[in-house]
């Protein structure tokens, strides 16, 4: 029989009293590196945002209408799932852009929801421009041009094909050239210079057919290597959520996630022994070993195992063992007991351990550590600052 307190269907307990940890996203903080970023963007430059993959897994509907707010007016996904529900979340104004392109048959829903289609093959642009053509629409896309990193966009020879044939782009519409840096992250990269001298003679020929069009080349690490890559619409996406956009070099962005996982239990090592699957790490009399509810299937990758740090009471506090799918080990031996308790936190993401520190001990890079987050964890938002609102 079901309690009294309890209603059938419906919990009473609170959401963070439930969850296993929680993810705080500082939308303040987001606010003011996409702000950071503005303020070194040349003059005109339209600074936009990229909020692909759930704005890296940070949510979608929180981030774009923060970043709306705060006077952002050019948003790009990846998925065209993504810019329909992007639309309904920032309402008619903002360009939208889809960066993976128009699958067969989507089209319509490009016009329907405002959203610019970026062109990456000549099966793309021709299937625009006959659409376009047929329809008789006047619907602005992106055309992107492959420099260098052989992933997507029109090679040069596809393009100058194009550019050749009299009738090449007829019918299209075109809002700008865009083309992506691969090292965009090492500044001192011969690729970077190398993309841009490629993405200016391209650009040079395409503006022979279309004057107006604008130009797009950087991503987060485009914006901190110099005005030279900015052109007109620069795309940053990882920098805004608080990740170092630069592999060495100070951290010129606030943080924007903080994580933190529940302890559920705390043991005194009796004997020495072993610590979870495999008993491959080892463990001494005295050790004190916390467990928190959490694990790989939250994100908290399995490349952690032995690697992580977490800390508690601003003690770092290494991951001791494997990570397993819902729970994951702490060597807090260090730690006050009265620290130490069932029901306290240990700070998984935080000032003091960042996504990129997190990163670098699995092995990988920021931008998979925002987008592996779970969807277990209680998420709490805390809101940018209203009184700025407005201002740019
Ligand atoms: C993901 C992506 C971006 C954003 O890159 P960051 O490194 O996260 O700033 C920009 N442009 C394109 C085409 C992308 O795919």
């Amino acid at each position: 029989m079901l309690s009294r307190t309890a209603t059938p269907g419906r919990s009473v307990s609170r959401p963070e009293d439930r969850a296993g940890a929680i993810l705080t996203v500082d939308l303040a903080a987001l606010v003011e590196n996409w702000r950071i970023l503005k303020k070194r963007a040349q003059p005109g430059c339209d600074m936009g945002a990229v909020v692909k993959a759930d704005a890296y897994g940070l949510g979608l509907g929180q981030v774009a209408t923060a970043l709306k707010l705060a006077g952002c007016n050019t948003f790009y996904v990846a998925h065209l799932d993504g810019a329909i529900s992007l639309r309904q979340i920032i309402g008619p104004d903002p360009r939208i852009a889809c960066l993976n392109g128009p699958n067969k048959g989507t089209e319509r829903d490009h016009i329907a929801f405002r959203i610019m289609p970026v062109l990456s093959t000549p099966e793309h642009i021709k299937a625009w421009c006959a659409f376009a053509l047929k329809e008789e629409v006047l619907h602005e896309s992106i055309v992107q041009v492959d420099t260098g990193m052989n992933r997507l966009g029109l090679s040069e020879r596809e393009f100058n094909g194009l550019i050749a044939e009299p009738d090449g782009f007829l019918g299209l519409h075109p809002q700008m050239l865009m083309s992506h840096l691969a090292c965009a992250d090492e500044a001192q990269h011969p690729m970077n210079r190398a993309q841009l001298v490629l993405f200016r003679t391209m650009l040079g020929a395409f503006r022979t057919r279309f004057p107006d069009a604008k130009a797009s080349l950087a991503n987060s690490g485009g914006v901190v290597l110099g005005h030279d890559w900015h052109f007109d619409y620069a795309r940053p996406g990882v920098a805004l959520y608080g990740v170092n956009p630069m592999h060495s070099g100070g951290q010129p962005m606030l943080p924007v996630v903080n994580l933190k996982a529940r302890i559920i239990q705390v043991r005194r090592v009796d004997t020495p022994g072993r610590v979870g699957y495999g008993a491959d790490a080892s463990v001494r009399e005295g050790a004190k070993i916390a467990t928190v509810s959490m694990g790989y299937a939250d994100g908290y990758l399995r490349a952690l195992g032995s690697s992580g740090v977490g800390v508690l009471d601003g003690i770092k506090v290494p991951v001791l063992g494997r990570v397993s799918m819902d729970l994951t080990t702490y060597d807090v031996s260090n730690v006050p007991d009265s620290a130490t308790l069932p029901g306290g936190f240990i700070d998984i993401i935080s000032h003091v351990v960042t996504v990129n520190d997190v990163a670098k001990a699995a092995g990988t890079i920021g931008y998979e550590i925002l987008t592996s987050l779970g969807n277990r964890f209680h998420r709490r938002y805390l809101p940018a600052p209203i009184a700025r609102v407005g201002q740019i």
